[in-house]
């Protein structure tokens, strides 16, 4: 806990793993000095201290995962099973996410430093959820059929893509990296995974148990290495197909233009900066608490918080105080306390950028800080940002418009919902927005003039995994979730079949 008066005891990283009986997936292993070279240096953000180490796959390694997929895929018999087999698999593989619940989610802890009891209690049960639900979804998958003028009978049926690329962020590699894989491989594509070079360990981990359960050598592989090597060779490799990524907005855009040269599939989940608006017609209460959440959980490393609240003026000053009042209250500590609510921020370089926004809200006069908005305090090491909320004069702030992804809110005070409106959607971005009100028709207003792909109305974030989960601008192309999924990971293809001899007419023959 971190107030000024108390100094939190920074437990060493290397009593965390022995405590938790941590093992490291290949091809991972523990640090030692000296063995850095083309690799990654896993940190703890809660000590700065190293932990692991991963060597990143050269040229030959993708060039070798590529035709591994590529032979899994034309050769092997993932796609040729029956689906009611793949779905066997599939839940299989969930419950033995399910059985290395606390192996999973102390990985994701140590290299991402959300709470462990969030990963615990949501990211690794999401886990194990994505791949119930696809396997579900592939027992009641239907084609089509017509009867063109009851001479043809022309079937559509859903053939898998391929080599399908799945890129994922290191902010919640398991749930995000296993939605698209579930969905990938229960359609009966070859996989090759690139995790976040900051977040390798517990995907790893996923693909072991994934082999475990029976998916087949060479369907399932992970590829660790920066986005810049690793990552653009596999985008740009004309073997690989498909390409489902998850990531910030600048490298969607790179990673588009790269696939173009061989005219890929591609699913872009991008970047956000969704608004949260709160009317006076809200429970007051409740708009805080989910307020509250919406953008402090997942440490505010999420693409959906909603990080730009804006509330209407007759009550501003009430929240303001109230929200406030909270965010300071917030307990930021070592991410495997239990007690902890925000852990420290994933790594140096994200740290520090934080920490400049931080001290734009403290030099502007644009901005008031309402809390935090710097290191937090009681810390000797470790990444620890102190929970922000910062009330903006305008929306076209820089704070206002740029995805911290941290935990740092704007508080905007608006005049009423249309003024709310204008200002949700005067945003490059367009993934989510929030609305909090009890007077049904502003709900029903806010639900059709918010340009974003998700609204979440008197609720923090929750996901139906059966609805289509995306962006509208530069917040993504294309949908997770259905029948988006579907979209992407499946070829169309439609055969047309006479239903009697047809009568030909006989070119040549005068
Ligand atoms: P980045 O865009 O930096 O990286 C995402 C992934 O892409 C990483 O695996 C990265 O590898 C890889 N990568 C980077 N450059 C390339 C390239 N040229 N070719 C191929 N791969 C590349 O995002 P972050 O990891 O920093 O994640 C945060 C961002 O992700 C935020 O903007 C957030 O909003 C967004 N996000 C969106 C979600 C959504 O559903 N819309 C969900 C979660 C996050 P490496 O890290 O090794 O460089």
């Amino acid at each position: 806990m971190t107030t000024s008066e108390q100094t939190p005891t920074q437990i060493s990283v290397h009593d965390h793993i022995a405590k938790r009986g941590v093992k490291f997936p290949a091809p991972a292993i523990p640090y030692a000095e000296g063995h850095g070279d083309n690799a990654q240096t896993l940190v703890f953000a809660a000590t700065e201290e190293p932990f692991a180490i991963v060597p990143n796959a050269d040229g030959e390694a993708v060039e070798a995962a590529v035709a591994k997929a590529r032979a899994a895929f034309d050769h092997g018999p993932w796609r040729k099973m029956l689906a009611t087999e793949r779905a066997a698999i599939m839940r299989r593989i969930s419950d033995l996410v399910r059985e290395n619940l606390e192996e999973l989610a102390s990985l994701q802890t140590l290299e991402t430093s959300i709470p462990l009891q969030q990963t615990r209690g949501m990211h690794v049960g999401r886990t194990a959820e994505n791949f119930t639900f696809f396997a579900d979804v592939l027992a009641s998958l239907a084609g089509e059929s017509y009867e063109q003028s009851g001479r043809y009978l022309s079937v559509v049926t859903r053939e898998p893509v391929g080599v399908a690329l799945l890129i994922s962020p290191w902010n919640a590699p398991l749930v995000l990296a296993s939605m698209k894989l579930a969905a990938a491989i229960s359609l009966g594509n070859s996989v090759i995974i690139k995790p976040s070079e900051y977040a390798p360990l517990a995907v790893l981990r996923l693909i072991e148990l994934v082999h475990e359960a029976g998916v087949p050598e060479g369907v399932v592989q992970v590829i660790c290495g920066p986005g810049a090597g690793a990552g653009q060779a596999l985008v740009r490799h004309p073997d690989v197909d498909v390409v489902g990524f998850i990531g910030g907005t600048e490298t969607g855009k790179r990673i588009l233009a790269d696939a173009a040269q061989s005219l890929k599939k591609v699913g872009l989940e991008l970047g956000g900066k969704s608004a949260n608006i709160i009317l006076a017609s809200a429970d007051l209460e409740r708009a805080i608490d989910g307020s509250l959440l919406g953008v402090f959980a997942g440490n505010g490393e999420q693409c959906l918080a909603g990080s730009r609240i804006m509330v209407e003026d007759s009550i501003a000053d009430e929240f303001i105080e109230k929200f406030s009042a909270r965010v300071r209250g917030m307990i930021v500590g070592d991410p495997f306390d239990d007690a902890t609510e925000i852990g420290p921020m994933a790594f140096a370089a994200h740290y520090h950028r934080l920490l400049e926004f931080a001290a734009k809200a403290q030099d502007d006069e644009s901005y008031r800080v309402l809390a935090g908005a710097g290191a937090a305090s009681g810390f000797d090491k470790g990444y620890y940002f102190a929970p922000t909320a910062v009330e903006a004069a305008d929306n076209m702030t820089d704070l206002c418009q740029q995805e911290l992804f941290g935990p740092f809110v704007t508080i905007q005070r608006i005049k009423d919902l249309d003024d709310g409106l204008r200002r949700a959607n005067e945003s490059d971005f367009g993934l989510a927005a929030y609305v909090w009100t009890d007077h049904v028709p502003s709900m029903m207003k806010a639900r059709r003039e918010l340009r974003a792909g998700t609204i979440w109305v008197n609720t923090p974030m929750t996901r139906d995994l059966r609805s289509p989960f995306g962006g509208y601008k530069q917040s993504g192309i294309g949908r997770d979730g259905l029948p988006g999924s579907i979209e992407l990971f499946t070829e169309e293809k439609t055969t047309l079949i006479p239903q009697d001899p047809l009568a030909l007419p006989k070119l040549g023959q005068h």
